[in-house]
C-alpha cells in the first residue's frame, strides 16, 4: 500500500494543488457531489458570462452577434476543447450531440475505409451503438461486436483480434461508462492503423480527465461530450475532431447551411464549407456554447497533468476504502484496481444499488449514480472533488447497509437514474 494512503483525507486536501479550484465553482457543502462524470459542476465564471452573454449581446447587441463572435465559435471553441485532446487546431468542432456527431463522423469516414465490418464494444454506450447500428445500413456495412472480458469491460487483445480479423472501421470508448476502464488510445490506434483500418474514440468520460494526444497518435477521428468533466452545463453541445489528413476528403451526411461554402449566399445547390467547419449543420446554441467555454477554460488553467495525477489518487483512496469499508458488506469493485487502467470514477456493484442510490441521496445527501443492473458510479472530478469526499462518500454507503434504510425505497427505477 501507498504510504499516503495512510495519511487523514484533511491532510490530503490541505495539499492538494488543486484546492484552490473548488472555489470556482458553486458548491453546497451540505452534498457531497459524486456525479460529475454524468453532470459536471456549474463553475461561477459560467453564471457571469451566460448572464452577459444574455444581457449584453442578445439583449442590446441582437443580430450584430453573429459578426461579433457568435459565427465562429463553433470553431473557437472546439479549438479550446482541441488543445485538451492534443489536437491541431482547425481538427475540432463544437457542435450537435455526442450521438449526432458520432453519426456524422462514422457516415464521413465509411466512405475512405476499406471494406469490412464497423468494429464496436459491445457493452458501448448505447446511444453509441444506436448511431452505428442507423448508419450502418446506410453505409452497407455489418456491424460485429466485441464482447466483455471476465471483467465485464472490453479486453485489448479482443480489440486487436477484431482489428487483424479484418475490421474497417473500428469505434472505442476511450474510458468505459460503466467500469471506467481506460483503454489504451496509442496503442490501439497504432495496431488498427497496422492492418489498414480506421478508428475512432468517444472521449465522452475521458476529455477534461484524461489527457490524450489524438493528433500525434493520428487518430482518424473523435467524438465527445462536454457536460461531464468539461463542466459545459445540461445538454451543452458535443465536440467532433476529424485528423487533418481526412479533412478535404470527407463529407459530412447531413448538408446544412452553417456547413456550407457561403451560408449568406444563399444558394440553392450546397458547397461544403471547407475545413472542420463542413460538420456544422443548423445554428448552433449560442449562450450553452459559451458556457462550454468557460468551463474548458478552467479545465486549461489548472492543467490536465495535475487533474489526471489528482483523479488517480482519488480513484485509489476510494478503492483503499472501499476495500475496507464496503467489500465485508457486500459491495464488489466493478472497476481495474491500477489507476492507469481507470479513468476518473470507481463502480461498484450490489444485488441492492439501485436502492442504496437513492437512500445516499435522500438520507445522506451523497449524489452517486445507479447504473442497470447492479452498479453504483461514484464519480471522482479533480477540480471539486475533494479526499474527505471521498471519505464522506464510503462511510454514507456503508451506514445506509448497516441501518438497512434503504428497504424504504421502492424497487422502480426513476425515469433517469
Ligand atoms: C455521455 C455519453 C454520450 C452522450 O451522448 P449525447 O448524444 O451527447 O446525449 C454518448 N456516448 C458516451 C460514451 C457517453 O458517455
Amino acid at each position: 500500500m501507498a504510504d499516503w494512503l495512510r495519511m487523514a483525507p484533511e491532510e490530503l486536501d490541505a495539499l492538494d494543488p488543486l484546492l484552490a479550484a473548488r472555489a470556482d465553482f458553486m458548491v453546497d457543502e451540505s452534498v457531497v457531489y459524486m456525479d460529475g462524470n454524468s453532470l459536471g459542476r456549474l463553475p461561477k465564471s459560467t453564471v457571469r458570462r451566460t448572464a452577459a452573454e444574455v444581457e449584453e449581446m442578445w439583449g442590446r447587441r441582437l443580430v450584430r452577434g453573429w459578426n461579433e463572435g457568435w459565427y465562429e465559435l463553433p470553431v473557437e471553441v472546439g479549438d479550446q476543447i482541441g488543445e485538451l485532446i492534443g489536437a491541431t487546431p482547425g481538427e475540432t468542432l463544437c457542435c450537435d450531440s455526442t450521438t449526432v456527431n458520432l453519426y456524422k463522423i462514422v457516415s464521413a469516414l465509411g466512405a475512405l475505409a476499406k471494406g469490412g465490418p464497423i468494429v464496436a464494444e459491445g457493452r458501448a454506450f448505447p446511444s453509441d451503438l444506436y448511431a452505428l447500428q442507423s448508419c450502418a445500413s446506410a453505409c452497407g456495412r455489418q456491424i460485429q461486436y466485441i464482447e466483455p472480458g471476465p471483467h465485464g469491460w472490453t479486453e485489448t487483445g479482443a480489440v486487436v483480434d477484431a482489428i487483424q480479423d479484418g475490421a474497417a472501421i473500428v469505434v472505442l470508448s476511450h474510458v468505459d461508462f460503466r467500469t471506467g476502464r481506460l483503454l489504451p488510445m496509442n496503442e490501439l490506434t497504432a495496431a488498427a492503423h497496422c492492418a489498414g483500418c480506421l478508428i475512432i474514440w468517444d472521449l465522452s468520460h475521458s476529455v477534461g480527465a484524461v489527457p490524450s494526444r489524438v493528433s500525434e497518435w493520428g487518430v482518424d477521428a473523435a467524438v465527445g461530450c462536454t457536460y461531464k468533466y468539461l463542466n459545459g452545463g445540461p445538454g451543452s453541445p458535443a465536440f467532433l475532431y476529424v485528423n487533418a489528413r481526412h479533412l478535404e476528403k470527407v463529407q459530412c451526411p447531413l448538408f446544412g447551411w452553417l456547413g456550407s461554402r457561403d451560408p449568406f449566399a444563399f444558394e440553392p445547390t450546397y458547397e461544403p464549407a471547407s475545413g472542420v467547419r463542413k460538420f456544422l449543420v443548423g445554428t448552433p446554441p449560442i449562450i450553452s456554447m459559451t458556457a462550454v467555454e468557460e468551463g474548458v477554460r478552467l479545465v486549461a488553467r489548472y492543467g490536465l497533468s495535475s487533474i489526471r495525477e489528482k483523479s488517480e489518487r482519488l480513484g485509489d483512496l476510494f478503492i483503499h476504502l472501499a476495500r475496507r469499508e464496503l467489500v465485508p458488506r457486500g459491495m464488489s469493485l466493478r472497476s481495474p484496481e491500477q489507476s492507469a487502467d481507470r479513468g476518473s470514477h470507481v463502480s461498484l456493484a450490489h444485488p441492492d444499488a439501485y436502492r442504496i442510490c437513492r437512500a445516499l441521496i435522500e438520507e445522506e445527501s451523497v449524489i452517486p449514480d445507479f447504473r442497470t443492473p447492479d452498479m453504483i458510479r461514484y464519480g471522482l472530478s479533480p477540480l471539486y472533488t475533494s479526499y474527505c469526499e471521498v471519505q464522506r462518500a464510503v462511510e454514507a454507503t456503508a451506514r445506509v447497509i448497516d441501518s438497512r434504510v434503504f428497504e424504504k425505497f421502492e424497487r422502480d427505477f426513476a425515469a433517469v437514474t
